[in-house]
């Protein structure tokens, strides 16, 4: 059992990286509004996830950290419908498998909750646990019985980018939640959960460049579009600064991308990109998010219809303004 998870471990977790989105997508699954992040030296020392979601059962917990317990999907046609970030149940105990996890969790209006602390990959204690309403994982020495990994990760400066590109995605994902990331005790992402995604972007961005972004909207009968996009007189050097989300989770696609750059004709200089953050909803049906464990990429039906409703709905806003 425990060899399974941590060979489903070297799918899913990758980096320390890998253990903030899988934890921090479990606490959006979970109707947070508010989710701190903590982490110190880059995740290797420990990673600390706090939310004010519906937590677990005490019943529920140990089964959480077994291999494809979700509570998310139930049957067969859940999986083709999938709205939740996650629904594998692989997360929890590919963790648990190659750290040491300590799970503290308290559903509202229940007399106690419950913590659970699990170290490569067994079962150290279960306790009665009183707080506030929510779940807090703290994971500790992440890969220390598997050298290899640990062996093959970047610099912390690296590992850390990577942590704040997930978190800075689910935020701009997720503006409706107040996120906060910090690491050794410093700050690197704030925000307030308003649900205004100018906001999000500033706290990205900068306030700056975020006033130098246009709004943009369109759909057809299988989509809608909308975001930002910066004006073509703000652009950068890398596609990096394109964001993709599609019903809430953050994807890499190419195509896409290249729809969005098509969007701004003749405006954009060569080798220049623009900042942009697009938002696709659609009806699930219409992707599969299980091509890869980490679900960043997914296959998109129709995906050329889509393409072109995004350039339209660029090109619309960027003609519009005069520069
Ligand atoms: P998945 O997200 O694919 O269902 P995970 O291994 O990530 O699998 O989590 C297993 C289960 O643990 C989830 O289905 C959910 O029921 C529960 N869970 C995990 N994290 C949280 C959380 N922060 N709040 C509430 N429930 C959680
Ligand atoms: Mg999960």
């Amino acid at each position: 059992e425990v060899l399974a998870d941590q060979i489903a471990a070297g799918e899913v977790i990758e980096r320390p990286a890998s253990v903030v989105k899988e934890l921090t997508e479990n606490s959006i699954d979970a109707q947070s509004t508010r989710i701190d992040i903590l982490v110190e030296d880059a995740g290797l020392k420990s990673i600390q996830v706090i939310d004010n979601g519906i937590g677990i059962a005490a019943e529920d917990v140990q089964i959480a950290f077994q291999r494809h317990a979700t509570s998310k999907i139930t049957n067969r046609d859940d999986l083709f419908r999938v709205r939740t970030l996650g629904f594998r149940g692989e997360a929890l105990p590919s963790i648990a498998s190659i750290a040491d996890v300590i799970l503290e969790t308290m559903q509202q209006d229940a007399s106690m909750g419950s913590m659970i602390h699990f170290k490569g990959g067994k079962l150290i204690t279960q306790q009665p646990y009183a707080g506030r309403q929510g779940t807090r994982i703290t994971v500790n020495q992440l890969f220390y019985n598997t050298p290899a990994r640990l062996k093959y990760l970047s610099s912390p400066q690296t590992e850390l980018a990577a942590i704040t590109d997930w978190v800075d995605h689910l935020a701009m994902s997720h503006p409706e939640v107040a996120f906060s990331l910090s690491n050794n005790g410093r700050t690197l992402l704030r925000t307030s959960g308003n649900g205004n995604l100018v906001q999000v972007i500033s706290a990205i961005y900068g306030v700056k460049n975020a006033h130098q972004m246009i709004d943009f909207a369109g759909e057809d009968r299988d989509f809608q579009v909308s975001g930002l996009v910066s004006l073509p007189k703000l652009t950068r050097a890398s596609k990096n600064y394109i964001s993709i989300l599609l019903n809430g989770r953050y994807i890499k696609n190419n195509e896409l991308s290249k729809a969005i750059i098509k969007g701004y004709g003749s405006k954009l200089m060569v080798g220049r990109y623009p900042i942009a953050v697009l938002a696709i909803q659609l009806d699930p049906l219409l992707v599969d998010v299980n091509v890869h464990p980490t679900k960043q990429e997914v296959r998109i039906s129709k995906e050329n219809q889509l393409a072109d409703l995004i350039t339209t709905s660029v090109a619309n806003r960027i003609g519009q303004q005069n520069l």
